[in-house]
């Protein structure tokens, strides 16, 4: 009989790809794991016990068949397994890069609960797509049938990227529009290059526009064209703008010079490594090099912010953070790799005002944890009299998004939004008050993630799809 390729959990141990050494990627905007060899990913996929009710699938938002494909892996069956991964998931290796898998899928891995290390599924997940387009099994798109309907999607992120994908499979005509000059949204300009490449995003727009994809980019709705001019364009809608609003701090001294807002400060970093002008980094005034910079946020953004100030040359690199290291909201593993990099944290530590016309310090706080909240997180409470100053010659601000009035901003009518300012949408459907409009990811959710936002746009498509059926079977009544 032949040996099961499965259940080798006992006995291989748990093995990610070659991380890169702290030293070394300091000095470059390169990601810092490596990839799987054939031997190794078939090796670690075979880890797998092939759970009846697994775990991992029913965690992963686009709920990914991952034993299926864990197991086609293991058996050397690549081209099988990256046809199971890319039927669920518009960006599999996207998703293997970055997704925060110790909260979703590898979080949930059984044998992790029983001590043995979860199945590294992010990593094989990248390493089947990124063999699939080696190659060259990921082509473009050629619809069966050309199908006369079109529809307009407002913003090319994971969202709207995941809904053109899955409208133009079904043959309808699909125009993008964004403001930017280049396409993928945070994954271009928000997430840095050692947390996901440039060339994996832009390789995702060149074969949406090789399979008939039209981007019209540099293009603001709402300032360059109406959201009407749109609408009346396009038979059927998608709104998926992401949320970009800064949280701001008000304080003494926070409009001082050399405090800068986060997004600012990542996007000025990814147009520079895409070789770029950006008049705001030459100028200094969003670089960090020989700079002491003071990142204040516990969340993934502030991850990345110290993270990228460390590579451009930063004198020292500090993070402030108002409660502790078990209660951040950041990934571990990114604080991980932000200290093995050089970053320091202060936990427990608020800014309380900002020193200089041009900062120069930043005025903080000690905190200490208090009574819980009605969520149950403890609260941080002030220690009177221990304010003290941390020196600064930059001071990142990432404290979170919020949505922009989009009905305010594009003189929209009736469409619904919620009381946090995200765009009403029916849950399922992702249909939004005004007739034929759809909308998705973060402008949505509030911030969040890119898988949800592929799972979004994949979900608002096929509804946008029967949306327009049912209207051409109207039309033709
Ligand atoms: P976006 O990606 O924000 O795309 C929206 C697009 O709409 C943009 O291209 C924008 O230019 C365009 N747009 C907006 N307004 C207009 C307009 N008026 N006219 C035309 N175009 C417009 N998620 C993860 O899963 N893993 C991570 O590691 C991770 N790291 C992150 C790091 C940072 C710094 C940030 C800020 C976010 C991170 N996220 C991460 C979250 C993730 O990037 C978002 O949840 C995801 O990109 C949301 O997708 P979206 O399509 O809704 O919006
Ligand atoms: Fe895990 Fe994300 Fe892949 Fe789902 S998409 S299997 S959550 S890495
Ligand atoms: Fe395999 Fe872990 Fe998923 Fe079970 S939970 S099927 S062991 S990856």
């Amino acid at each position: 009989m032949a040996e099961n390729p499965m259940l080798k959990f006992v006995t291989v141990p748990r093995d990610m790809p070659e991380k890169r050494d702290a030293a070394a990627r300091r000095s470059d905007f390169d990601e810092i794991y490596g990839e799987y060899a054939r031997e190794k990913a078939e090796e670690q996929a075979s880890r797998c016990s092939q759970c009846g009710v697994p775990y991992c699938q029913s965690h992963c938002p686009l709920h990914n068949n991952i034993p299926d494909w864990l197991l086609l892996t293991a058996e050397g069956r690549l081209r099988e397994a990256y046809e199971i991964s890319q039927a669920t998931n518009t960006f599999p290796e996207i998703c293997g890069r970055i997704c925060p898998q110790d909260r979703l899928c590898e979080g949930n891995c059984v044998i992790e609960q029983s001590g043995h290390g979860t199945v590294t599924i992010g990593s094989v997940e990248k390493y089947i797509t990124d063999t699939a387009w080696e190659e060259g099994w990921v082509q473009p798109i050629r619809p069966a049938t050309e199908r006369p309907e079109s529809v307009g999607i407002i913003g090319a992120g994971p969202g709207g990227l995941a809904a053109a994908d899955r409208l133009r499979r079904a043959g309808v005509q699909v125009t993008v529009y964004d403001r930017y000059d280049r396409g993928g949204g945070l994954m271009t300009y928000g997430i840095p290059g050692f947390k996901l490449e440039k060339d994996v995003v832009m390789k995702r727009m060149d074969q949406l526009q090789d399979g008939g994809v039209e981007f019209v980019l540099n293009c603001n709705v709402g300032e360059d064209i109406s959201f009407d001019a749109i609408r009346g364009k396009h038979d059927s809608v998608l709104i998926a703008t992401g949320v970009y609003k800064s949280r701001e701090l008000q304080a003494p001294g926070s409009g001082a010079d050399g405090i800068v807002r986060a997004i600012d400060y990542l996007t000025a970093s990814n147009r520079k490594g895409f070789g770029d002008d950006v008049p705001e980094f030459d100028s200094g005034e969003l670089d960090a090099d020989g700079k002491r910079v003071v990142v204040i946020g516990g969340g993934d953004t502030a991850m990345d912010c110290v993270r990228t100030a460390i590579r451009q040359g930063a004198e020292s690199v500090k993070c402030l953070y108002r409660r502790d290291r078990a209660n951040m909201p950041g990934s571990q593993r990114e604080v991980a790799n932000a200290e093995e990099e050089g970053v320091e944290f202060v936990w427990l530590s608020a800014p309380r005002g900002f020193r200089g016309e041009e900062v120069d310090g930043v005025i903080v706080s000690r905190m200490r944890l208090g009574a819980p909240d009605a969520t149950g997180r403890q609260m941080p409470e002030e220690i009177e009299d221990a304010d003290y100053v941390e020196e600064a010659d930059m001071v990142i601000m990432a404290l979170g998004f919020e949505p922009e009035d989009l009905p305010a901003l594009w003189g929209v009518e009736g469409l619904e939004v919620t009381r946090w300012g995200t765009i009403k949408a029916d849950f399922r459907t992702h249909a939004t008050s005004l007739p034929g409009v759809y909308a998705a990811g973060d402008i949505v959710r509030g911030a969040s993630l890119v898988v949800w936002a592929i799972r979004d746009g994949r979900e608002a498509a096929d509804a946008m799809l029967d949306y327009l059926s049912a209207s051409a079977k109207v039309a033709a009544e």
